[in-house]
């Protein structure tokens, strides 16, 4: 099943779908456009998150459907879960959740950079909208993926806000998607416009989420993720999905 949209109208949405494959997409058809010219740059997405685990967890299918499809994957993650482990110091759980990330963008095909906050003490400050933005200027991602910035974590609103002021800030580049991070005991009020389906890549998705061990992340899952994507899977009829708000004030594009 292809990307959908839902609340749209439907004409519209295929007239979105048309500019999206000549766009965004990989493949076939963006090489095809190429043809006769030097190589084409290869295009990017960008998935940025309040800690390790957020950007696999939230849209890990959709990281790996892009990476199939040719596209260049670069994971951002705001900290490195400092506070995220009982009784150990932040030093160390730094230590063992740089490189579950690490890992876990292994198995994704992905990039992980990280933008040096601290977990639970995340900053909104003029430097950090700038050190924001010097990242998504340096990247110049074709799109962009964040938290949704209704959420009950404080490191996962200082993320959507900083990534938004970047984006605001850098002209509007490229389609900026929100993301949700289990909906109702963290992302709230969250009506999806946008699904993916990722039946095809969501047993990857599991293993990259699952080296998380630190977090005891099968618990989790198993309560939050698992049901939250396979009820978008209902909604969106197919087996398992990811959900997104899009940023209508930005370049448009159906997803993957
Ligand atoms: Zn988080």
């Amino acid at each position: 099943m292809e990307s959908t949209r839902h609340g749209s109208n439907s004409s519209l949405v295929r007239g979105f779908t048309r500019r999206a494959a000549g766009g965004l997409l990989a493949g076939a058809a963006a090489s095809a456009a190429f043809a006769g010219q030097s190589a084409p740059r290869q295009r990017k997405i960008l998935v940025a998150g309040g800690h390790p685990d957020d950007p696999e967890t939230s849209c890990g299918g959709t990281i790996l459907r892009y990476v199939d499809a040719g596209f260049e994957s670069v994971v951002l993650y705001l900290t490195r879960g400092e506070a995220g482990i009982e009784g150990v110091s932040h030093q160390e759980a730094a230590r063992i959740r740089t490189a579950e990330a690490e890992k876990a963008c292994k198995l994704m095909k992905a990039r992980p950079i990280f933008a040096g906050q601290i977990d639970g003490s995340s900053e909104i400050t003029n430097a950090r909208y700038a050190e924001m933005r010097a990242i998504l200027e340096k990247e110049a991602p074709d799109l962009i993926f964040t938290h949704w910035p209704l959420d009950t974590h404080r490191d996962h609103r200082h993320c959507a806000n900083l990534v938004l002021d970047a984006w605001l800030s850098l002209g509007r580049r490229q389609p900026l998607f929100y993301y949700e991070v289990a909906t109702g005991s963290q992302t709230q009020v969250f009506r999806p416009t946008d699904y993916v389906d990722i039946t095809a890549t969501v047993e990857r998705k599991h293993e990259a989420c699952f080296v998380h061990v630190s977090q005891k992340i099968r618990e989790t899952y198993e309560r939050h993720h698992g049901p939250m994507e396979r009820f978008r899977g209902i909604e969106a009829r197919c087996g398992s999905a990811e959900a997104f708000i899009r940023h209508v004030q930005g370049p448009d594009a159906l997803l993957i």
